[in-house]
């Protein structure tokens, strides 16, 4: 009795990526790299050949495109278009986002013992980068930011990884969106209208619960302004990442060495939350060099249960940021606020310098936050209670641990290289927190100067002078 005979597939070539893993499955010899470029998608689809087929389908299992190979008995019409169904419906709901169940856990290296190195900003942060394991970096370059892009351009090959300069920002951070679907650390380092570029990426990947990395060195704007520093990115990071419910946590390093430590961070938090960070530096912070130390351990990164990786256990993932359904889509939307709400209580970080008896607040983050805690010294020296409130995170603002030291503070002076969205932030935060709060100053520059610390003191004594 001869055998039945089996369906056989058939490719539909706009769904394949061209990963070539279906040839490796065949044991027929049926499957061969693609020669042409399918226009619709700009990719090269393998070639089928099923005259030795004999429906073993070990192609379909291996190809990791839900759609890439399906069996000719699915095929009701041939010549007509197929019909996309809900994946849901297909492959099951998507996985419950932070949920460690099925990760594979990353790893802790030990680090030899090394000496204190001498670094510029961008350079600090791309081995913070390397450090978290990070192997993949997207990017367009852009001044003052450059350098941390060109650094991992020279160091990635080396490391199995790879490092593309894409033909603009809107590609790279949509590389990043593939990338950190795959479950990888990725980052990009970019300035200000590079940023700016990649908002509507940004949103898709919040959308869709990826995590990346985006180290934006801010400088001086509006439109192409000019490469000095600014903190002028501030309103755009914390309010205005792309269209819809965003937000992501944002870190504002002040020294090289925080530069590693926020950066290597990020990537933490990105996974953790599965969501973008961005590192908020500025222009002076990405070009100057500060003495750095490595930490005690790297990590090995793990392969997170939700990642679309590519391989038949990870094959029923999906990562979409589209939901049509009105109800799906409020739902995903109350998601996202119970993790925005998690986020905001957990992950508030601050450096208070002589706060405790300070009556007279200084608050300013990045590089101005250098010269203001100069600035405070100087008003110690002179009598004057003051202390400086750092904020490290600027989403969520360190509200919390502001409400600790307010209470004897008569007066706020914040301090930005800015037009003022610092002091929207903390004012908001104010206002969310219900709280009147003493009066407030303003030690402001812009267009790439940074507030001097003379122009800081002047502030803190002529206060100092109204308190008396
Ligand atoms: S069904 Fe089996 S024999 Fe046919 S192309 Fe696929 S892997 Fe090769
Ligand atoms: S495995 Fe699927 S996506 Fe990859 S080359 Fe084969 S058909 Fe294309």
């Amino acid at each position: 009795m001869s055998a039945p005979i089996r369906p056989k597939p058939f490719l539909d070539a706009q769904y394949c990526k061209g990963c070539l893993r279906c040839i490796e499955a065949c044991p027929r010899d049926c499957i061969t790299p693609g020669t042409e470029i399918n226009p619709a998608t700009g990719l090269v689809p393998v070639e089928m050949n099923l005259e030795n087929c004999n429906g073993c389908t070990l192609c379909m299992q291996a190809c990791p495109e839900p759609y890439g190979i399906r069996l000719e008995t699915d095929r009701t019409d041939p010549d007509s278009d197929f019909v996309l169904e809900d994946p849901a419906k297909l492959f099951g709901e998507r996985c419950v986002p932070i949920n460690s169940e099925g990760d594979l856990p990353e790893d802790s290296i030990a680090l030899p013992l090394c000496e204190t190195m001498v670094l510029k900003g961008t350079y600090a942060s791309a081995i913070g980068a390397l450090l978290a394991g990070c192997r993949h970096v997207y990017g367009y370059p852009i001044t003052p930011s450059t350098e941390g892009a060109e650094l991992m351009a020279k160091i990635l090959p080396k490391l199995n990884g790879a490092f593309v300069q894409a033909v603009s920002e809107v590609a790279a951070v949509n590389m990043m969106y593939g990338t950190g679907g795959a479950g990888l650390p990725v980052m990009t380092f970019t300035s200000s209208p590079g940023f700016s570029l990649m908002l509507e990426g940004i949103s898709y990947m919040i959308g869709a619960e990826v995590p990346g990395v985006f180290v934006n060195i801010m400088r001086g704007g509006p439109g192409l302004g000019n490469i000095a520093p600014e903190q002028a990115d501030i309103k755009m990071a914390c309010r205005g990442l792309g269209h819809g419910n965003t937000k992501a946590i944002v870190l504002a390093p002040s020294t090289p060495q925080e530069m590693l430590d926020l950066t290597r961070e990020a990537f933490a938090l990105s996974f953790r939350y599965r969501n973008p960070v961005i590192v908020l530096g500025d222009g002076y912070l990405g070009q100057m060099t500060g003495t750095v130390r490595l930490p005690a351990t790297m990590s090995r990164p793990g392969l997170p249960a939700w990642a679309v990786w590519g391989d038949r256990k990870h094959r029923h993932n999906l990562i979409s940021s589209i939901a049509l359904a009105e109800a799906d889509l409020e739902t995903h939307n109350e998601h996202l606020n119970r993790k925005y709400a998690a986020i905001a209580t957990c992950e508030q970080r601050v450096e208070c310098y002589r706060c405790t008896d300070a009556e007279v607040l200084v608050i300013a983050c990045n590089t101005p936050a250098r010269m203001a805690k100069g600035a405070v010294e100087a008003a110690r020296t002179e009598g004057v209670k003051a202390g400086l409130f750092r904020p490290i995170t600027l989403w969520p603002f360190p509200i919390s641990s502001l409400l600790d030291v307010l209470p004897g503070v008569q007066r706020i002076v914040v301090v930005e290289a800015g037009p003022g969205q610092l002091e929207d932030e903390l004012r908001l935060a104010l206002s969310h927190a219900g709280i009147m709060p003493p009066p407030i100053e303003s030690v402001r520059r812009c267009g790439g100067v940074l507030p001097s610390q003379a122009e800081i003191s002047a502030n803190l004594m002529s206060v100092e002078e109204v308190l008396l």
